[in-house]
């Protein structure tokens, strides 16, 4: 049977997220402080984030409550629709079906609304102000000045019309490095036309947050809090799929720091572990930074200054700046300590592919389907192409959800990049790779 936009209503939304701590046979090891190397308390992380987010940061209950508050917004959009892509399916002329996960219909057009908006709520609750961040492509930026409109006043960023998103939603924005920041001005000072990076933006916005009292700093991914925010995707996938009488086969995300993948992963991975679906869990990373595949499980600092706790995560180092690729949203040096963990015990698997086949995928994917996905998810896509082009030849009927986890109407650019046959694709380099892991801080514990 199709789903379509309009029966997707018929499931309601979530009223909790999953944390698939509680379900892991080993727990995740602990962040730890950037000068002692011992554990965090959650007293080192307060100056940064409200009580319910440290909370949750190290939470080992199951479920989690969202709150009505929180509900009630997320009600603007949610239930995303769950599409099954058969016009492409007929274009690859497969027996599988792919069904697409999409995010979006968000007011900001992407899955980071799931936890901007509990983000700034426990935030405005506890009083706070301010909240300062940073945003690579722009979409975090959007996402959580979109819920800074709702509850309080916000934050940082570039690319225009992002920008000018935010600055319609009240927020206040700076490209880093910035000279608010004395970590700004001292890689302004080495490098006055630095591109900057999202490891240095971090520290700039960890800064302004440590200093002023009423200020406090939301992260966009990476952080348990932010993958259990997300796990209403995947909720609600997995209750539609049920509807629809679909049992997953491989399912696949794309991973920049993690946060929709992990959001959409995670609950059919608590329904693999309890022996419920026996899906493939794909994680898909863009060749030019390929931190699962090609990095290091290592502790390494959350930024580029060292000013975050350190996160045991597969890294590239924290001084890894990697090629401009199009989809800016990948271009973190490491990938969320949770998700490095299931990757460790074997309970996922990851590939990286070139951004040329990624376009090539997204180009099929809307002129099929109609929908111009934004450059992250056209890995996940390209990956379903070739999970399903492989059933082709096997004669099997997979079942394939994938995350489309946003729209790309602000990366026309890349697209015309693309069709103008300007777009190569970077793979890493080795050399960059080595110098970088070079500077892992070396931790006693
Ligand atoms: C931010 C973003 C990403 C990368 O972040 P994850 O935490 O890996 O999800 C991917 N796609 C889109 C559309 C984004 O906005």
């Amino acid at each position: 049977m199709a789903a379509s936009w309009s029966d997707s209503k018929a499931i309601d939304i979530p009223t909790h997220w999953h944390n698939l701590t509680a379900d892991l046979p080993v727990k995740p090891p602990p962040d730890l402080h950037p000068k002692t190397h011992k554990p965090v308390k959650p007293e080192d992380l307060s100056p940064l984030f409200p009580d319910e987010l440290v909370k949750q940061e190290a939470s080992t209950d199951r479920f989690i409550n969202i709150r009505d508050e929180v509900l009630d917004v997320y009600r603007l959009w949610r239930p995303t629709p769950l599409i099954r892509a058969k016009r492409l399916e007929k274009l690859l002329d497969t027996p599988a079906r792919i069904y697409c996960k999409y995010e979006g219909v968000s007011p900001a057009g992407s899955h980071k609304p799931n936890t901007s908006v509990p983000q700034v709520w426990y935030n405005a609750q506890e009083g706070v102000k301010n909240i300062v961040t940073e945003t690579g492509a722009g979409q975090w930026g959007s996402a959580l000045a979109f819920a800074c409109s709702l509850f309080v006043r916000a934050s940082y960023d570039q690319k225009p019309y992002r920008k000018l998103m935010m600055q319609t939603w009240g927020a206040k924005v700076h490209p880093s490095p910035s000279t608010v920041t004395e970590a700004g001005r001292r890689i302004l000072q080495e490098d006055p036309s630095s591109p900057g990076n999202l490891g240095i933006a971090i520290s700039e916005a960890v800064a302004v947050a440590a200093t002023n009292a009423d200020t406090k700093y939301g992260l966009g991914s990476v952080l348990n809090h932010v993958l259990l925010h997300q796990t209403v995707i995947g909720e609600q996938c997995i209750k539609k799929m049920e509807a629809l009488g679909e049992s997953p086969d491989v399912i696949i995300g794309c991973t920049g720091g993690g946060s929709n993948f992990g959001g959409l992963c995670f609950p059919f991975i608590r329904e693999k572990l309890n022996g419920k679906i026996h899906p493939l869990i794909q994680a898909v990373e863009p060749s030019a930074c390929p931190w699962l595949t090609k990095g290091i499980y290592a502790y390494d600092f959350g930024d580029t200054a060292g000013m975050t706790p350190l996160m045991k995560m597969h890294t590239l180092g924290h001084d890894f700046i990697p090629d401009p690729i199009h989809a800016g949203g990948l271009r973190y040096h490491g990938m969320a300590p949770l998700i490095s963990h299931v990757y460790e015990l074997g309970f996922m698997e990851a590939i990286s592919i070139p951004q040329t086949e990624c376009f090539e995928g997204a180009l099929k994917f809307f002129r099929s389907e109609g929908l111009i996905p934004a450059p992250e998810p056209t890995h996940a896509i390209a990956a379903a192409i070739r999970e399903a082009l492989h059933c082709k030849e096997t004669g099997e009927a997979k079942v394939i959800p994938m995350a489309m986890c946003g729209h790309g109407h602000f990366d026309l650019p890349a697209y015309d990049n693309y069709l103008q046959g300007n777009l190569v694709d970077l793979s890493y380099s080795q050399d960059k790779i080595k110098a970088s892991l070079a500077k892992i801080p070396v931790v006693v514990s």
